[in-house]
């Protein structure tokens, strides 16, 4: 099994990419504004060569088409696609009608997700109806958390009649980056990790000898942590607030709370990190406090999820701020005083964009390893297709 084709379709974009054999080449691109005058596809070929051409009013199907043109020369032999709400379905599962119906029925927890997703499967199945193509779930990986950490303490039929339950989501990223670090320890799939996943959506996870055992997100990502627009845990009481003083209905509140809240509701300046750094240095108390809200939400929550660690071998930093800035890693481990962590400044201050380990040497590890969601769909999906060309 060779090439596999990694699609991961949004509402208005559709990113690819082929990850060929030997892992080493990737061709990647991206397809944007989809549906409007200003739909355009863009990529980076094997040999960095860049393209980018003008789509006016192409849909997802249209996008695939021109995307798969271009790779036709690599033929892909799966395709694997991410898809963000798997309800209680615990791993990768090769795309059927049952499959599609799941996604769809799933598609009340994730609105604006699992919808796009059913679209590029469609068109996929449609374009490639002869390939095996697999639906790797942001969920799955948290499926082995233990019921005490996935139930919300509400009525119960609200669970059993309506699936209100955690969920967690950045799955392919936690489960790749802790198997990474733990082989990189020696003790592959071994120990306690600490996972903190920082990128414009932020979540952190407890691994236990390979499974997660618990993590920030819930029934959607919106829960948890202080993120890029979103405001993570908040009052439940919240809404009532909102709505009876200030009128504002449900729809408002929801937009308020995933896109304008988080490090830009705070900084009223950015959701970028380097952004509100930079600020930050030039004495903006906004862009400061944002980050201070992030770094110290964030070390409370990874010491909430050491309650289920039985023993913690480490602390895990990716995403593109756990991958790229050593100030917020060592402000988030200074801000984890009784943990026995302690930072190697040089170690730290060198880490960008490489798998090392930045800690001392007493005390738990602490690593950063850069995330690679594609690499882990693909290998999901390289599993599962090797499975049915090759029957027992
Ligand atoms: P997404 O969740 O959209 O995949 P990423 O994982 O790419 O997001 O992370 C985006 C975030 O990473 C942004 O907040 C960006 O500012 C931050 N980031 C990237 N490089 C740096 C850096 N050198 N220092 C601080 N933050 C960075």
């Amino acid at each position: 099994m060779s090439n596999i084709l990694v699609i991961n379709c949004g509402s208005s974009s559709i990113k690819f990419a082929l990850l060929l054999e030997d892992q080493h080449f990737r061709i990647q691109g991206l397809a944007e504004n989809l549906g409007t005058a200003e739909a355009r596809i863009k990529g980076v070929t094997i040999g960095e060569e860049k393209f980018e051409m003008p789509l006016p009013h192409a849909d997802h199907k249209q996008a695939l088409e021109v995307a798969l043109t271009r790779l036709k020369h690599y033929k892909p032999e799966a395709i694997g696609h991410r898809v963000v709400h798997g309800g209680e379905i615990t791993e990768a599962q090769l795309i059927n009608d049952e499959v599609i119906q799941h996604i769809k029925q799933t598609s009340a927890l994730a609105p604006l997700h699992n919808p796009a997703h059913i679209v590029g499967i469609e068109a996929t199945l449609e374009l490639f109806p002869d390939l095996p193509q697999v639906a790797v779930f942001d969920t799955a990986f948290h499926q082995s958390m233990p019921e005490k950490a996935y139930r919300y303490a509400l009525p119960k039929n609200l669970y059993t009649d309506y699936g209100v339950r955690r969920y967690g989501f950045h799955g392919t990223s936690h489960a790749y980056v802790s198997e990474r670090a733990s082989t990189l320890a020696g003790q592959k799939n071994q120990g306690g990790w600490l996972v903190a996943h920082l990128g414009n959506g932020s979540s952190t996870c407890a691994v236990w000898n390979g499974k997660s055992v618990d993590t920030s997100m819930g029934l959607t990502p919106l829960e948890g942590l202080c993120m890029g627009t979103r405001s993570g845990d908040v009052d439940p009481s919240l809404h009532q607030f909102l709505a009876k003083n200030l009128g504002w209905d449900l729809e408002r509140i929801d937009k308020m709370l995933n896109r304008e809240s988080g490090l830009l509701g705070i900084s009223g300046l950015s959701n970028d990190m380097r952004t509100l750094v930079e600020a930050a240095d030039n004495g903006n108390h906004d862009a400061a406090l944002a980050i201070e809200v992030f770094v110290y939400r964030l070390a409370k929550s990874l010491a909430a999820m050491s309650c289920g660690l039985p023993e913690i071998s480490g602390l895990i930093f990716t995403g593109g701020i756990g991958e790229n800035s050593a100030y917020i890693r060592e402000r988030v481990v200074k801000s984890l005083p009784h943990f026995g962590f302690s930072i190697d400044q040089n170690q730290n201050d060198h880490a960008r964009g490489k798998e090392i380990r930045i800690d001392q040497g007493q005390g738990p590890q602490i690593w950063v390893i850069p995330t690679d969601e594609e690499g882990r769909i693909a290998h999901e999906t390289r599993e599962i297709a090797l499975k049915i060309a090759e029957p027992a």
